[in-house]
């Protein structure tokens, strides 16, 4: 008997928040950012259940875009960290692939291989994120170098570091770099927005939009307009165990919680071991049964022990949500000192996922 612990993923769900995210990305091209196996849900059972409703794939890295391509997706595919040696520039053209260029010694790679028969380049601009790309100051002779080996049409990039908060002065400064950078013509269009950037509207006038955590259902910001994004990855137990622990007991390694009553506590099989977060702290959300109660105690790498002194009707077997569709993945983050991202992505293979069509 497998023990009950399993992940779900619900892609009528994601199918769902992809035809919010395509209605409010208007005309803009819909990009599906699908990296990381698909933020932990599964890069082919989702790229498959997008590819009839999204114009295009975002993968961090070529290996990621050839397991697309070698499952059949046909559908356009970047890699948003382009090509890291000879090797990768090989693959882009073999398969098809368009990639982001961000740095000169990336230029030399694509010159010694030839641009000629990738589909189109996308040239990286540092707006502020100070993580990848070229200064916009440079932009203009990058795009007519690249014109100049022959390269495909070429579409102008960035990425906001801090899109949640559409006022900030990080935000207001990437904004307007952008538009120092950024004038749609043929040979050069855009894309800017990520999903907050898309929920915030701070990128009007691109081409492509590049969503991720939105279609997953765990975005930050809250759509004003769109019908409401639903979660897709659920992660539920059950109950294993019961015990009733007096007062000025302590519960779970190095005795961190205690109880200051008579409490009941119930253990459910799962733990760090499965990418539920050893950073957890006391009081982490969990839903058993339909109430939400507290985490007690350091998470292990097995089970976590959970009070429910106030869920009388709490009993061995009693289904438990540690996030999904009732128990936000961000709330549970929250109390772990991280984000619904790295939750999403860092399950670690243990548990075993069921898709739901
Ligand atoms: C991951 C990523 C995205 C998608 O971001 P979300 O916040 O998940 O919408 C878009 N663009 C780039 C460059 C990315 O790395």
């Amino acid at each position: 008997m497998p023990r009950p612990t399993k992940i779900t993923i619900d892609l009528t769900a994601l199918r769902h928040n992809a035809r919010c995210t395509a209605t409010m990305a208007g005309s803009a091209k819909l990009m599906a950012a699908v990296k990381a196996d698909a933020y932990g849900h599964g890069l082919l059972p989702c790229s498959e259940a997008l590819s009839s409703i999204v114009d295009g794939f975002a993968v961090a890295v070529c290996e990621e875009a050839v397991v697309l391509r070698e499952a059949g997706i046909n559908l356009p595919i970047l890699v948003l960290e382009g090509p890291f040696d000879g090797e990768d520039v090989l693959a882009l053209g073999q398969y098809d692939l368009m990639s982001v260029v961000h740095a000169p010694h990336q230029l030399d790679l694509l010159e010694k291989s030839g641009t000629q028969n990738l589909p189109s380049l996308w040239i990286k601009v540092d707006t502020g994120m100070h993580r990848l790309g070229f200064d916009p100051g440079e932009l203009p002779k990058i795009v007519a170098e690249l014109q100049g080996q022959g390269a495909r049409p070429v579409v102008i990039t960035s990425h906001f570091a801090d899109g949640e908060n559409p006022d900030s002065a990080l935000t207001v400064r990437q904004q307007a770099r952008w538009q120092s950078v950024h004038q749609p013509t043929a040979s050069a269009t855009g894309s800017l927005a990520n999903s907050a950037g898309l929920i915030n509207r701070l990128a009007p006038s691109s081409e492509w939009v590049r969503p991720g955590i939105m279609l997953y259902g765990a975005a930050h910001a809250k759509p004003a307009d769109a019908e409401t994004l639903r979660p897709v990855m659920s992660l539920t137990s059950q109950v294993m165990a019961l015990r009733a622990v007096p007062a000025g007991e302590s519960v779970g390694y190095g005795g961190r919680w205690m109880t200051t009553r008579a409490s009941r506590i119930a253990t459910i099989p799962v733990g760090y071991g499965d990418g539920y977060p050893r950073s957890a702290t006391d009081g982490t959300p969990v839903r058993v049964g339909n109430r939400i109660c507290p985490v007690a105690g350091r998470v292990s790498m097995d089970m976590i022990t959970v009070d429910v002194t106030d869920h009388p009707d709490c009993e061995i077997g009693t289904p438990v949500e540690l996030w999904g569709q009732h128990l936000l993945v961000n709330e549970v983050a929250q109390y772990a000192d991280t984000i619904g991202y790295e939750l999403l992505t860092r399950l670690t293979g243990r548990t075993p996922r069921n898709w739901r069509s």
